[in-house]
């Protein structure tokens, strides 16, 4: 494609900025934001949002992995980083580099100890996961009494952080099992408290925790999506503004008679003519398939357009119907003036997926004042 160019994913800083002080708004003036910025800071670009959070204010930044941590660590940030899913083998990462795992069962926990018996480490700051209904990973509660005879027995570990994750936070029908999650996780802290340490901070709430629910600060939250600009209904997604707005240009406008098909397979077939504009950008781009065939639309010209016929791997076929648009105008994907819950159309995914998978050869611009 000649002008594949002009395809870019615009991150803007001000509209961070502008999230982040939307979640402070929501907490105690005590309550430390950390700001999770796994997975690239959720397809912008880790580096940059991370440096661009801690200036926010934000105490503490999260990845998944130790390889995404050591990227911020070589860029000289200094604040603590929870790794959500550390690995054993690459326990002389997490020493050098300083990053504070989070444990969530016996295997890891006990290796962990062993090996640090053996280089006569103490005091390793670890976070506790607890599974209070997720049921993904963490102790349960009845886990906790052998937890403390592990970590007495070895005598390696600084648990400085107890934490869990909210299954449906964002979710009014489900607050009963918010509410039975709260409960499991305030047993456990007692617990904590009262025969581990008193010295740790306590995290719950991710960002439909802390936009829904506004009492289960604790000492900190984990903020993700509210910070990239996505809330769980309209009136927290009026408060927030999208950071990420994939843009590209028409490559070609073309006119197709009646009958007339588009793309591979055949899958658009036209009822009437019917004007095509094909974009420079497809599933290698991240813009999957399941958004062909009418699932999604995009913005030109502040009018909506379908997407028609199959997504090709670097291009995509508009319905352009009756807008007046030329070749080399500018079309929003989703972002700022048409979010990615507007862009998903037949809901076929979520904010979170559709972001987070905006390939590498997208180009990232920051705007920033
Ligand atoms: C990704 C993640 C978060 C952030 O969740 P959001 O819904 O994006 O705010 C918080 N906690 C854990 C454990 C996570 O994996």
């Amino acid at each position: 494609m000649p002008k594949i160019k002009e395809t870019r994913l615009e991150i803007d800083l001000k509209a961070l900025a502008h999230n982040f002080n939307v979640v402070k708004s929501q907490l105690p003036p005590s309550t430390q934001i950390m700001g999770v910025v796994k997975a690239f800071a959720y397809g912008t670009d880790s580096i940059v949002v991370g440096e661009k959070l801690v200036e926010l204010g934000a105490s503490h930044l999260a990845v998944a992995y130790i390889e995404e941590g050591m990227r911020f660590r070589r860029r000289g940030i200094k604040v603590p980083i929870l790794v959500f899913y550390p690995q054993l083998e690459d326990l002389s990462k997490l020493i050098k580099y300083n990053l504070i795992p989070s444990v969530y069962n016996f295997y890891f926990l006990e290796t962990l100890q062993k090996r640090l018996n053996r280089r006569k480490i103490n005091h390793f700051p670890i976070h506790i996961k607890i599974n209070t209904g997720m049921n993904r990973l963490g102790f349960d509660l009845e886990d906790l009494s052998m937890v403390k005879e592990n970590l007495l027995a070895y005598n390696r570990v600084k648990v400085v952080g107890l934490f869990s994750h909210l299954s449906a936070a964002g979710n009014e029908k489900e607050n009963d099992f918010t509410n039975q999650q709260l409960n499991k996780f305030s047993l456990a802290r007692s617990f904590f408290k009262n025969e581990i340490t008193t010295n740790f901070i306590s995290h719950l709430a991710n960002s439909s925790g802390i936009l829904s629910h506004s009492d289960i600060a604790y000492d900190m939250v984990r903020a993700g999506i509210a910070l990239y600009g996505y809330g769980n209904n309209a009136k927290e997604q009026s408060l927030l503004k999208p950071v990420a707005s994939l843009k590209t240009i028409i490559a070609q406008l073309r006119e197709i008679p009646k009958e007339a098909s588009v793309g591979y397979d055949r899958k658009f077939k036209a009822k009437q003519p019917t004007m095509i504009a094909t974009l420079p950008l497809g599933y290698a781009d991240g813009i999957s398939r399941i958004y062909g065939n009418g699932n999604a639309q995009v913005l030109i010209q502040g009018q909506k357009a379908s997407i028609v016929g199959n997504v090709c791997m670097d291009t995509l076929m508009l319905d352009v119907t009756g807008i007046n648009c030329k070749e080399g105008d500018e079309v929003e994907i989703f972002g700022q003036q048409h979010s990615a819950l507007a862009f998903d159309k037949n809901k076929q995914s979520i904010p979170y997926e559709l972001i987070t998978r905006i390939s590498r050869r997208v180009t990232r611009v920051f705007l920033d004042e």
